[in-house]
């Protein structure tokens, strides 16, 4: 994708991390300003993340926020860089994304300084793709399998790109308190990477580890319970007795069972 102005960061990462842009630029223009309303599938897919990044990059001031039928963002600044803003927001989407209708309404500027990711909204009769739950992305994996990463083998690990969407999802729009995420408090640490713009998981509703997020168990048919890694190894023990294990997933139960038993099969 081109960029006018040349200052797009060459490393853009799955999590969409663009160099930030330092210092006050003066364009060619006056400021102008837009309200630009985005619909499709623009909920739970990074995009508020995104689009707070590219309006950093492209030095806007604003704010964006979900509501029921979509994403509004209102944004200010050099008119050269509200075009390239307009352009880039669909061209440039996260790649779960998928923007269906772009509209921009132009409006006088408000004098804005900052960009902000604001409350959602809500709007009646209004229609929102819902996205499916997305398997876990290269980023996740690497630090699930990191022994040194605090989400060492945590087993509900997310982020902006990867994770339960559709089966957490009670209503619309997308954010944490209209999910079933809504009774975990998110610990510090994790609070924090919700909140940084360059974290991948600024903004992952669904955000979670080990110490404030689900956790594993194991039940049997006793009652006997088992919690964490004694449950996955438990789950294990009992698969390979011939037992048939329902594992709950985030989309429903999954029946296993050791395929070449004949008994369990
Ligand atoms: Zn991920
Ligand atoms: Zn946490």
């Amino acid at each position: 994708m081109k960029s006018r102005s040349g200052v797009r960061a060459g490393n853009q990462a799955a999590g969409g991390l663009f160099r930030p842009a330092h210092g006050q630029k003066k364009g060619p223009g006056s400021p102008v300003g837009a309200v630009i309303t985005l619909s499709g599938m623009v909920q739970g897919v990074g995009f508020r993340p995104f689009v707070h990044r590219l309006a950093r990059e492209c030095e806007l001031a604003g704010s964006v926020c979900n509501f029921s039928g979509g994403v509004i963002v209102e944004i200010e600044g050099d008119r050269g860089r509200v075009d390239e803003f307009y352009s880039r927001v669909s061209a440039e989407a996260p790649p779960m994304a998928h923007v269906v209708d772009k509209r921009i309404e132009r409006r006088s500027p408000q004098g804005l300084r900052a960009f902000s990711v604001e409350k959602s909204r809500q709007v009646n009769d209004e229609f929102v793709l819902v996205p499916p739950d997305i398997c876990m992305c290269d980023h996740c994996q690497e630090e699930l399998l990191d022994p040194h990463d605090r989400r060492y083998r945590y087993p509900f690990i997310n982020c902006t790109d990867c994770g339960p969407r559709f089966t957490i999802i009670s209503k619309m729009p997308y954010d944490r308190p209209l999910t079933t995420m809504r009774s975990f408090t998110m610990c510090p640490p994790c609070q924090k990477e919700y909140e940084d713009i360059d974290h991948r998981r600024y903004h992952a509703q669904p955000n979670a580890c080990r110490r404030c997020g689900p956790h594993l168990f194991f039940r049997d048919m006793r009652g006997n319970k088992a919690e964490g890694e004694e449950a996955l190894r438990e789950a294990v023990r009992r698969l390979k007795m011939g037992h048939i294990v329902a594992v709950k997933g985030i989309g429903g139960f999954h029946l296993c069972c050791d395929a070449t038993d004949d008994r369990a099969v």
